[in-house]
């Protein structure tokens, strides 16, 4: 056996596609309201309520619903009717059953550790769609803990580890998220591997510091196989 403990995986927009979906909604609400306010203003004002909401509602797509829905009586300065609240209720629910699409490379990546390493799924979000995502990405036989959690911190990362039975120190954390995926994996004292993807949340965001330990940045998801060769 290697000398990880443990490979964890973020699952949104590492592992398959997610904030496509978002964006998409945002530009629709955008121009459902473009009677009342141009199109981008409607979508700005929509990805704050998002952000103002996170630490009350969490993340996901019902938190994004009820977004719209705050956002719709504000920008129509509470004249919305229950046809268009009906149909912001509606585009949540078909965000909640969309497809899985699967990033490239992935599910070779995945075959490639399996056996090697013990894989850990680690994503925020809500609890049921999670649960649902990983079932129908047809990849939770790869995974032997899949964990949603509420955000990731430092103490997430070492609680999962704990609870695995893997030492922190020789756990690596792949994922899109220099902010949740990557950083406080190295601060609880773990390897942080950066998996680029096109688009970044904003609330996302955040940058390396420089001689970060244990950091490392990858062009896709394949370069976490050979990071984790490297480590082992
Ligand atoms: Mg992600």
């Amino acid at each position: 056996m290697s000398g990880l403990d443990l490979v964890a995986f973020d699952a949104d927009d590492t592992l398959w596609h997610n904030l496509i979906h978002f964006e998409a909604a945002e530009k629709a609400f955008g121009e459902m309201f473009s009677h009342v306010l141009p199109p981008d203003d409607g979508a700005h004002a929509l990805a704050e309520a998002e952000k103002r909401n996170i630490s009350l509602y969490g993340f996901g797509v019902k938190s994004f619903t009820l977004s719209m829905i705050e956002t719709a009586i504000d920008v129509t300065g509470g004249t919305v009717d229950a046809a268009t609240i009906s149909k912001l209720i509606k585009m949540g629910r078909t965000m909640l059953d969309h497809e899985i699409e699967l990033l490239p490379h992935v599910e070779e990546t995945l075959k490639a550790l399996h056996g090697r390493h013990r894989l850990l799924l680690v994503t925020k979000g809500d609890l049921h769609h999670q649960e649902r995502k990983v079932l129908a990405s047809g990849l939770a036989h790869y995974f032997e803990g899949v964990e949603i959690v509420a955000d990731k911190k430092p103490e997430t990362y070492e609680r999962i580890c704990r609870r695995h039975g893997g030492r922190v120190e020789r756990t690596l954390m792949a994922g899109n998220s220099i902010r949740s995926d990557v950083l406080p994996m190295i601060r609880a004292g773990g390897y942080g591997v950066y998996v680029p993807f096109d688009i970044l949340w904003d609330h996302e965001h955040e940058e390396v510091p420089e001689n970060t330990p244990r950091f490392f940045a990858v062009k896709d998801i394949r370069g976490v196989a050979e990071v984790a060769g490297r480590l082992g």
